[in-house]
């Protein structure tokens, strides 16, 4: 998501006449974009600031904050850190070229807020994900679900879906300079809809959409809302066979008594339920989660149900959080952040080993088989060997002998590691 928009930043600023440097060092202005998901996240960013400080007493340097934490804590970063000349929530990028004016004058320059309709629709963004192969795009901004623990709604405001015509746009742009894959984002896909004069388009009907652009691009999306991802979806998944085998549906928690106090609007049979109906409807489909360990109120039984619930799932990768209270959500509000640092960490670290054992057999029984891989960079550790992903998402290294990155290539998996699938084209 934050890839996403800083390439719209880096697009609109180029169109004002900016150009990027690689050398931060010689930068006259340096934007950070921020994420306050969880207060790492935030922490980071301070760490940082601390860091380039330096640059900006030597080279004059203009520094702006930019996304969820500028939203967040604008008052906060105004007064405290004198560092900051420049403010721009995640609805106000089309406003930096003034903002930077402003910031140059002297003045604290600050822009934080929120639209109803902003998506940057007709910004082309300038791609930073160097590989030339696969992009993100964004197809929606905000989100209108109220998970108790969550900051994306405060920050990034109410649901807005883009507009379709756009989006394929894009895509055809990317297939033109030579993408082969696009990961269509948003906070909850399966919300998308877009109504004019012409009609309705749902997102069913744009993945449609985007599939049919050319039968050689690999079309992804994230993320999937367990309470909304629908039978028709998975039915128009399965009818292209470039729409990937890969469905990430954040489960958050295995207990339903969890899951309604995290306000997630599901519970435990609804998630077994659509995790049933991905496995009919598109087999050989991998599925992905996110867990949050030790919310509010959470006991040792509703941990095992999160744990037996990965299990029964049989996830082939996860990303696992400790909870961490956020100001002003639901949660801050409303519940005691009652779980002691050391039992979240404790069933966070039994959540990672659950889900490595879960990891490790998914990539064994891939032992043997052929996948078609797209390929999209020479393995970090060698420019002889190529690196890519099956349509699953699992990464695939191996001999490059003559293939090229942004090719399919059908590769025979010969054994893994606990990260990557290593094999042999055949
Ligand atoms: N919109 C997506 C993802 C949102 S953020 C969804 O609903 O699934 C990505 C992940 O961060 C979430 O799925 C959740 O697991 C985690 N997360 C969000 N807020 C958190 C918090 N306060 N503490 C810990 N993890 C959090
Ligand atoms: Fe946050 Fe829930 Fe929206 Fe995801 S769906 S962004 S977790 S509020």
């Amino acid at each position: 998501m934050n890839v996403a928009d800083s390439e719209v930043v880096a697009s609109i600023l180029a169109q004002n006449g900016f150009e990027s440097t690689s050398e931060i060092k010689e930068a006259g202005l340096i934007l950070i974009n921020t994420c306050s998901i969880r207060d790492n996240a935030e922490q980071r960013i301070w760490g940082r600031l601390k860091a380039i400080g330096h640059l900006k007493r030597k080279n004059n340097a203009t520094i702006g904050l930019l996304g969820c934490m500028a939203e967040r804590l604008r008052e906060q970063i105004l007064e405290k850190e004198h560092l900051v000349d420049l403010i721009a929530g995640p609805d106000s990028y089309r406003d930096l070229p003034s903002l930077i004016s402003e910031a140059e004058t002297g003045h604290k320059a600050v822009n934080v807020l929120l639209s109803r309709e902003e998506t940057y629709a007709d910004i082309n963004p300038v791609r930073m994900d160097r590989n030339g192969v696969t992009s993100f795009v964004s197809i929606m901004r905000g989100c209108n679900n109220m998970c108790a623990y969550c900051v994306v709604p405060y920050v990034r405001g109410a649901e807005r879906s883009r507009d379709p015509g756009s989006v394929i746009r894009e895509v055809r742009d990317l297939v033109s300079k030579g993408y082969r894959e696009v990961t269509l984002l948003g906070q909850n896909v399966d919300s998308y809809n877009w109504k004019d004069e012409a009609g309705q388009v749902d997102f069913p009907a744009l993945l449609e959409m985007t599939a049919l652009v050319d039968p050689s691009l690999r079309v992804r999306f994230s993320t999937s809302h367990p309470k909304d991802i629908s039978d028709e979806l998975l039915k128009t998944i399965a009818r292209y066979p470039n729409i990937c085998r890969h469905i990430h549906l954040p489960a958050q928690s295995g207990s339903s008594r969890i899951l309604k106090l995290m306000n997630r609007d599901y519970t435990r049979e609804w998630y077994m339920d659509r995790i049933s109906a991905i496995r009919s409807i598109i087999p050989g489909c991998a599925i992905s989660t996110d867990i949050i360990a030790g919310f509010c109120t959470e006991t040792e039984e509703d941990h095992k149900d999160t744990l037996s619930l990965m299990e029964w799932v049989g996830y082939d990768f996860a990303y696992m959080f400790k909870y961490s209270e956020r100001p002003g959500t639901k949660a801050a509000r409303k519940y005691p952040d009652d779980v002691p640092e050391e039992i979240k960490t404790r069933r966070l670290n039994e959540i990672i080993s659950v889900q490595n054992t879960l990891s490790a057999r998914s990539k064994k029984q891939d032992v043997g088989r052929v996948f078609e891989v797209l390929t999209e960079d020479f393995s970090k550790r060698s420019q002889d060997f190529l690196s890519g992903r099956t349509s699953q998402n699992k990464v695939v290294v191996f001999p490059a002998e003559g293939h090229r990155k942004g090719e399919y290539v059908n590769v025979r998996v010969e054994r893994c590691t606990s990260a990557t699938l290593i094999g042999k084209a055949v």
